[in-house]
């Protein structure tokens, strides 16, 4: 047994890279695209480190090119569900019981192999299988992922090295004990870097795991459960389950082990997941813990001082980036009837330089939305935007799913604050614009904070002090993560924690201490080294 006492140091944040003309990462990624291109993947469960082929399969296909399909896959029905359940169950003592070193061993190598091996694979297929950019690819599956891996180690040693203090006579300690049951790990479509952190960031704390991971992701989701595999994730430990939420949900909801939820995506599946573990209550074993990180409607607040070349800028980034399919996506936009012009004068010759289509061509700035329910619920705001006496689209406001799912950028410019476009959470690329009364700042504020119930990423441009101060103060529940002056994406594992209150979810900040507190149940130890042989106290002694 190795005695080290070990220490995790803050790792330094992994630094993406340019994928410019010339440079060797151009090339490679190239060719990880034809490779990727070429084959179609056929994807299993994974049960017990067992793959399983149900034979009930779905496809995989690029949202920019749908009739090209990437990879068939395999779908888990109620029977695959409980095997997965009982195989987690099976590996939990001995997972529990791995040296912590070891399990942050696993996740070391993880990052390596992502760094340095399977980068422009995972990269790729982020690509090609959910429409991204190179360089939104790059930030998320290749560095946020290496980020939540090396971080998670030194988070992991901050937690266990937090003990109470031991008094003369008296040994106290806290033993980090992973939950009594299982995880069940529900992943999004829009983050590889989130598919990868919510079933592991369980499983380094020595839980195991049931995840099901997003359907319209599938390929990067495959990706990385081979390359947790190759890092040494031992079977049973991590249970491989594409195929339909409900269905798997049912199951697991219904399961005396269930120990907790660690989910991103909608807040309505989410409340839909919370609502069927207080409905079963009085089955499990403990109460299960709901990690849920959920839905945005983001918003940027100019002030009168602010510049506004930094702000349209900030708009075509925060809105358009990955067609506006980040929960922290900016989506609704409170701009002073003083600047409006400038503003939008900026914002059109931004938007004038802007391409949309496919990710292989990197002159792209916005490609495809995942898929056609999502291209349809686009176009449906679009169109009520258009049938209203209350909007008018400035730019974009045309969609073609003839090859992929394109969506232009679009534009919305309304009238009426509670525009259905600037509460509703759309998940595309659409923004909307409310024109105020400078003279009206305060109450502006104060109509930013109440439009909509979430509560997740926000941002207020200005020069001055004083409104920056008045922004900060009324929009305190805003927001769980607040810019000044920047976008209201790209937050980083480490820099920014990320997570919001409100309807955005439970907030409590991927990629932190705070999150991995949440995969264990802490046991109090408390060791007498001389007990008393006496029970009388000294009062009762006579006088
Ligand atoms: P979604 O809610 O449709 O799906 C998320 C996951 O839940 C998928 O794996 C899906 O298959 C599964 N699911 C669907 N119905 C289910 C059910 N009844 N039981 C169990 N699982 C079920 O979300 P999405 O479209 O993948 O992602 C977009 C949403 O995620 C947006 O609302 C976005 O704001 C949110 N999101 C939030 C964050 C955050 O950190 N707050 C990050 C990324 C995405």
């Amino acid at each position: 047994m190795n005695n080290a006492l070990f220490r995790f140091r803050r790792p330094e944040n992994e630094h993406s890279m340019s994928y410019a003309p010339g440079c060797p990462e151009r090339a490679l990624l190239r060719e990880a695209i034809k490779q990727i291109e070429s084959e179609t993947a056929e994807i299993p469960l994974v049960i017990g480190g067992e793959e399983v082929y149900t034979g009930d399969t779905g496809r995989v296909v690029m949202p920019h090119d749908h009739a090209h399909t990437l990879a068939v896959y395999h779908k888990a029905g109620a029977k695959e569900m409980e095997r997965a359940i009982k195989a987690a169950t099976a590996a939990h003592e001995r997972w529990a019981a791995t040296p912590w070193t070891e399990r942050a061993a696993i996740s070391l190598k993880i990052a390596e192999l992502v760094d340095k091996k399977y980068r422009y694979l995972l990269n790729a297929a982020t690509m090609l299988g959910q429409s991204k950019t190179v360089w939104q690819a790059e930030i998320e599956a290749a560095s946020e992922t290496i980020d939540y891996f090396r971080f998670t180690v030194h988070c992991m040693d901050e937690l266990y090295g937090d003990q109470p203090a031991s008094e003369e006579g008296v040994i106290n300690s806290l033993e980090y004990r992973p939950l009594e049951g299982f995880v069940y790990a529900v992943t999004p479509f829009n983050f590889t870097a989130i598919a990868a952190n919510l079933p592991m960031a369980p499983v380094i704390m020595g839980n195991t795991v049931v995840w099901k991971p997003a359907t319209t992701s599938l390929l990067s989701s495959w990706y990385l459960m081979k390359i947790f595999m190759e890092a040494g994730v031992p079977a049973g430990v991590l249970n491989f389950m594409p195929g339909p939420g409900s269905v798997g949900s049912r199951v697991v909801l219904n399961h005396k082990e269930l120990a907790g939820i660690h989910f991103t995506g909608s807040t309505q599946v989410f409340n839909s997941l919370w609502r069927g573990v207080a409905e079963n209550l009085n089955k499990y074993v403990s109460y299960p813990r709901l990690v849920g990180e959920t839905g945005g409607k983001d918003f940027l607040v100019m002030h009168a001082s602010a510049d506004a070349k930094a702000v349209a800028a900030a708009l075509m980034r925060g809105a358009f980036e990955y067609q506006g399919q980040k929960c922290s996506a900016t989506s609704r936009a409170y701009i002073p009837a003083s600047r409006w012009d400038e503003l939008n004068a900026e914002l059109g010759a931004m938007l004038a330089e802007t391409r949309t289509g496919d990710p292989r061509d990197f002159r792209n700035f916005v490609c495809a939305v995942i898929d056609e329910a999502s291209f349809d619920n686009c176009m449906d705001y679009i169109n009520y935007a258009k049938n209203s006496p209350d909007a008018e689209i400035l730019y974009g406001g045309a969609g073609d799913k003839n090859v992929g799912y394109f969506v232009q950028p679009t534009v919305i410019k309304t009238t009426d604050p509670h525009f259905r476009s600037m509460e509703e959470e759309i998940f595309g690329p659409i923004l909307t614009v409310y024109v105020y009364d400078d003279a009206r700042w305060t109450e502006t504020l104060r109509l930013c904070d109440e439009t909509s119930p979430y509560g997740l990423t926000g941002s207020v441009f200005a020069a001055d002090r004083a409104a920056i101060e008045e922004a900060k103060s009324l929009l305190r529940y805003a927001a769980g993560n607040f810019y000044i002056n920047d976008k209201t994406t790209a937050a980083s594992v480490g820099l920014q924690p990320f997570g919001g209150s409100r309807a955005s979810g439970t907030n409590d900040k991927a990629g932190t201490r705070l999150n991995l507190s949440r995969w264990v149940s802490p046991r109090t130890i408390k060791e007498n080294l001389l007990p008393p042989r006496d029970f009388k106290y000294p009062y009762m002694m006579e006088d």
